[in-house]
């Protein structure tokens, strides 16, 4: 079986979030059990540095893919990227579109060609797949409303000889959908036919990602929970309806993340290693943590860690406010984010008022993330929606609780223990109903008083979470099933 996964952003050379991480991860966890699959993501600035500090050269694989966008010429050429064992990824370099310094977003909001950036890449990839991977894919696999026109390029423009190839589009976040002018749609090679409500129309403009819902075979989202949430108008962000008409075609797998890279016992990034039932080394990663954000705390202070993008989607306004409380309630907070820079300043604030309980880190640092894991308590996650969040499995492979909102993937994958059975139950964390300060009072209220009064019993629950499994393994065999069951139909 050929796969080909297109998307904006792959780790670790480009990476903002979990897109990323999930692009790499995912691809290669195929690749491992046995299937042909490659990966077209755009060679920005920022993926030239990461490959020469990784001292990477992928090399000219003498394929181009050319489009007329708008009036103007774009040449792409792909430079191929081969491991042993893993995906293949081939780079697309075209530095009208790409060589810029933010991947989205430039000094003044986002890069105003963004829908003929993306289609491009989007057009590219399928025009190039044939001589990349030797024969047409079977599967094309599309990421979030970046990549959402694969499926429709595949079956309008090129289904002549892609007419055995099937699409999959894994929306990782209803929230960006890539609504632009209408006008744009003869610039990405569309004709006006193709302008309807049953297509990439949307309120007399484009939307991407329901090109996306439109066309693919088969759509996915990152955890069984929020596949059900946007369907509703709560979470569905106006596409719901539009969703529900191609519910059929809707099912959600969890993300797993890289317990490779991820691994208490052999992580170099953090001050002692160390493993579930044999936690001294997590003692001493705590002490490196509190003296790092310069704070003295008592053994039963509650650290807790926060690594997150500092969006409203995440929630944690909420935390900033119930800042005073939790500085009552003895809370060490450390943050690790960036997003909004008025957050950004409210935390700053914050630790400037209380340094000994609040202390912020902005911008992204993924050795910083480890510590703080590796380092905290607890972790606490009160986002507005989650389509899956890998914080909180990082969280418990590292042994810090997840205190966590119950929605989309953090209900999925943070089961609630009761009051008396911090050791003994099954529960993975603390999960809280209501993402008010409300909620998030009671639910860390609750683990100060687990953490304080119950030390040895949070000692055994922090031992057990560690163990479990959130490898890709068993997510990568449900895409395969899915692949199969797509083909299996031709
Ligand atoms: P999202 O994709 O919505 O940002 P996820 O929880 O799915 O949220 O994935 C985000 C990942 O990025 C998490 O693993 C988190 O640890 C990591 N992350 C977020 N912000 C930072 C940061 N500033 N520095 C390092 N890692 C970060």
């Amino acid at each position: 079986m050929r796969v080909l996964h297109v998307s904006s952003e792959v780790a670790p050379w480009s990476e903002t979030g979990g897109l990323g991480q999930v692009s790499s991860a995912l691809p290669d966890a195929l690749a491992s059990a046995g299937i042909d699959v490659h990966v077209v993501t755009p060679l920005y600035p920022q993926v030239r540095h990461e490959l020469w500090v990784r001292e990477q050269k992928p090399t000219y694989s003498g394929i181009d893919a050319w489009m007329i966008l708008g009036g103007v010429e774009r040449l792409g050429k792909f430079l191929t990227f081969e491991r042993p064992g893993k995906a293949t990824v081939h780079f697309l370099e075209c530095d009208a579109l790409f060589d810029r310094d933010g991947i989205y977003y430039g000094g003044y909001g986002p890069h105003g060609d963004n829908p003929q950036r993306f289609g491009f890449l989007s057009r590219a990839a399928l025009d190039g797949s044939w001589a990349l991977m030797g024969d047409p894919p079977d599967i094309v696999h599309a990421h979030d409303w970046q990549t959402s026109l694969v499926p429709m390029y595949s079956k309008l423009k090129l289904s002549d000889w892609l007419a055995d190839t099937r699409s999959v589009l894994t929306i990782h976040n209803m929230e960006h959908q890539g609504v632009c002018h209408k006008l744009e749609l003869p610039a990405l090679g569309f004709d006006w036919s193709t302008y309807h409500h049953e297509s990439i129309e949307f309120w007399d403009q484009l939307n991407f990602l329901k090109a996306g819902i439109a066309f693919a075979d088969k759509i996915t989202t990152v955890s069984p929970q929020y596949a059900a949430e946007i369907l509703t108008p709560e979470f569905g962000c106006n596409l719901d309806g539009f969703l529900n008409n191609h519910g059929h075609k809707l099912s959600g797998i969890l993300n797993g993340i890289d317990v490779a890279a991820w691994n208490p016992k052999t992580d170099r990034a953090i001050a002692k290693t160390y493993a579930a039932g044999e936690l001294a080394g997590k003692a001493a990663c705590r002490a490196a943590l509190l003296a790092e954000a310069g704070m003295t705390a008592a053994a039963d202070d509650l650290v807790l860690g926060v690594v997150s993008r500092l969006a409203d989607q995440k929630g944690l306004d909420v935390v900033a406010d119930l800042v005073p409380e939790l500085v009552d309630m003895g809370v060490k907070l450390i943050i690790l984010g960036s997003g909004d820079p008025e957050l950004e300043d409210r935390f700053r604030t914050l630790g400037s008022w209380y340094p000994n309980n609040v202390w912020i880190w902005v911008g992204f640092n993924a050795d910083l993330a480890h510590r703080i894991y590796a380092g905290a308590d607890a972790v606490v996650i009160p986002s507005r929606f989650e389509p899956c969040g890998l914080s909180q499995m990082y969280a418990m492979r590292y042994g810090a609780i997840p205190i966590a909102h119950a929605v989309g993937g953090l209900r999925d994958t943070v089961v609630d223990w009761g009051n008396d059975q911090l050791a003994r139950g099954n529960g993975t964390g603390i999960r809280y109903e209501h993402a008010s300060a409300d909620g998030l009072r009671w639910a860390v209220g609750r683990a100060v008083d687990l953490f304080r009064n119950d030390p040895t019993g949070w000692k055994t629950a922090a031992s057990r979470v560690m163990q479990l499994d959130w490898s890709w393994g068993e997510s990568a065999r449900k895409y395969v099933n899915l692949y199969n069951a797509l083909l299996a139909g031709r």
